[in-house]
């Protein structure tokens, strides 16, 4: 019925997609922008970045945040609809398609795992009773080997951080076998004001979650149990407890790092565990900060039988790409990025059950339909190609955005750079910018004059201890090597002091992000919008026609996959672009 449905929706989709964009005709042009008052960028191009319209990202995100989009969730209709909508765009600005077989979609297969409630979770010590745990209240489990069930029954080793970093001279592990063993770490990395050391205060990827199973699977590990300690994770119990407690969505192909267990723990059971073990948890702690922690094998085993619910779930990047004009440098490209998927219609909650996400991230991907329109229309073309992907299953933890990453339409060493968008707020005229993360590539220089050409101060990121870079689509791509960051607003607005962009931040994280309420209104501002969207067309044009590719500084945690990435693609520049 569901198939059968779809067509008829898309033709009226695609239909008042041409009502919209001509309503918009009446309103273009009628916002002035801060344009680059010297961009160096041709004048062709000057013309198309100036055709950037905040009245089309109005229509875009009036549309996607619509009811009958049912929130975009992934694997759900409103989600496949979205997609639908933005290939329908891709097509009727004349873009290539990116995607399978001449198509702008690009199949995600994917996973689902439910943990069901009969799962079992429980700390038996040596002496004395097991410490049965309540799923949500005490402990979250997820199985990432898409088994339907499975019994583990093993030792725990606390091993501090859980971090192997040889470039730091770290290791928590001290070659000690933890085959078979369940690992029991804290989340986050040494503390450190020394740049040199973990980068200082800022999180690097050792620090995030995703790490610490990786690491823990890698060294053979059957199960890894993740102590929460709200500063050290930067977000709350309720947060673990939300994106681990209903479906998690994993690749289908991605399975050799997989843990058949996978968890969180809340502080006040990890206390219990080392108390049940003649230890104090403070001082485990403490003692993890030091080079010379090694792993200790606790007196408790963990006992769980996890049952999960399996279902495959299919959902899309939409990617298109614009042929560069260089015969030889076309085989290269720049890339644009925005995650199209939100967290979808709960059908039992009472009230208002659509998640619209209007701002997370219909804003990102009226940005990237209006980039690509402007690049479509230009009448001239960038010298490398330029790829426009708007991917899926961000909110499930970046999975379309990985597959992308290692699926990308031309081969990771030839893509030069990646912009994306995500959530970006449309509330006035911002006078600065974030990057975060472009410091950290050769390109940086370029952002740097470029900013200052909009007139936009450059933001360093205000809390690098959140390890926010590691939490957008833009770190799927850097893990393949290509350098990327995220464009947004920064907190100074025009016409406001700067606590009033930090008040409406404020206000957007505590009534609005992630709930029913991030739905579209007639008095949103989409100025910033389409600023952010002019700065990145300005940013992407010249990392299009620049001689080199763009590359990651010396050292940096990215350069390994650069430059395998490169080797890989090696003699590869100037071919057809093809998927490989
Ligand atoms: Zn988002």
């Amino acid at each position: 019925m569901r198939k059968l449905l779809i067509p008829s929706a898309i033709v009226s989709i695609a239909f008042m997609a041409l009502l919209l964009s001509a309503a918009d005709k009446t309103t273009s042009g009628k916002t002035s922008l801060p344009a680059a008052s010297d961009s160096s960028l041709p004048a062709p191009a000057r013309a198309a970045m100036n055709s950037i319209d905040p009245e089309h990202i109005r229509a875009h995100v009036r549309f996607l945040a619509d009811d009958l989009l049912e929130g975009r969730g992934t694997g759900q209709r409103g989600g496949d609809l979205a997609a639908k909508y933005i290939a329908t765009q891709f097509a009727l600005y004349g873009l290539k398609p990116g995607g399978d077989n001449g198509t702008y979609m690009q199949k995600v297969p994917m996973v689902g795992v439910t943990t069901e409630p009969q799962s079992t979770f429980s700390f038996v010590p040596n002496s004395g009773p097991p410490m049965n745990l309540k799923f949500g209240d005490d402990y979250v489990a997820s199985n990432e080997t898409h088994q339907p069930d499975v019994d583990v029954n093993a030792d725990i080793v606390y091993v501090g951080y859980g971090i192997e970093a040889p470039e730091y001279k770290w290791d928590d592990y001290k070659g000690v076998d933890v085959r078979g063993k369940v690992l029991l770490m804290l989340v986050n990395e040494p503390p450190s004001n020394d740049p040199n050391f973990f980068k200082g205060k800022a999180l690097t990827y050792y620090g995030r979650w995703t790490y610490k199973y990786e690491e823990g699977a890698r060294k053979g590990a059957v199960g890894v149990i993740l102590i929460h300690k709200t500063d050290m994770a930067s977000y709350g119990w309720d947060v673990v407890r939300n994106s681990w407690g209903g479906e998690k969505d994993y690749l289908k192909e991605n399975n050799q790092l997989a843990l058949p267990l996978d968890s969180w723990v809340t502080l006040d059971v990890a206390r219990k565990i080392a108390s049940d073990s003649g230890k104090d948890l403070d001082k485990m702690m403490q003692d993890a900060t030091s080079r010379d922690f090694h792993p200790i094998q606790l007196p408790v085993k963990l006992k769980a039988h996890l049952v999960s619910k399996i279902r495959d779930i299919d959902s899309s990047n939409v990617v298109a790409m614009l042929p560069g004009s260089d015969p030889k440098m076309k085989g290269q490209a720049v890339m644009y990025t925005a995650h199209y998927d939100h967290l979808g219609i709960h059908p039992d909650m009472t009230g208002d059950n659509i998640y619209n996400g209007a701002a997370d991230n219909a804003t990102g991907c009226g940005i990237l339909l209006e980039l690509a329109r402007a690049y479509a229309q230009a009448a001239e073309k960038p010298k490398r190609s330029i790829i426009f992907a708007a991917v899926t299953a961000e909110e499930q933890g970046l999975v379309g955005s990985e597959y992308l990453g290692q699926h990308p339409p031309v081969p990771a060493g030839n893509i030069s750079l990646d912009l994306n968008f995500d959530d970006v707020p449309p509330i006035g005229t911002p006078e600065q910018t974030t990057v975060a993360g472009a410091e950290r590539t050769t390109f940086y220089p370029v952002v740097e004059t470029t900013a200052k050409q909009f007139g936009l101060g450059i933001v360093p990121d205000a809390r690098p201890e959140a390890g926010h870079y590691y939490r957008s689509d833009h770190f799927s791509l850097a893990r393949v090597g290509i350098p990327s960051f995220s464009v947004n607003e920064g907190d100074k607005y025009k016409g406001h002091p700067n606590e009033w962009g930090l008040e409406q931040a404020k206000d957007y994280n505590e009534h609005r992000y992630h709930q029913p309420s991030d739905e579209y209104r007639p008095d949103m501002d989409f100025s910033g919008d389409a600023l952010m969207a002019r700065f990145g067309f300005d940013l992407g044009w010249k990392a299009a026609n620049m001689p080199q590719v763009q590359q990651w500084q010396k050292g940096d945690e990215f350069e390994a996959a650069r430059l395998k990435s490169e080797h890989q693609t090696a003699g590869s520049l100037g071919g057809s672009g093809e998927s490989h």
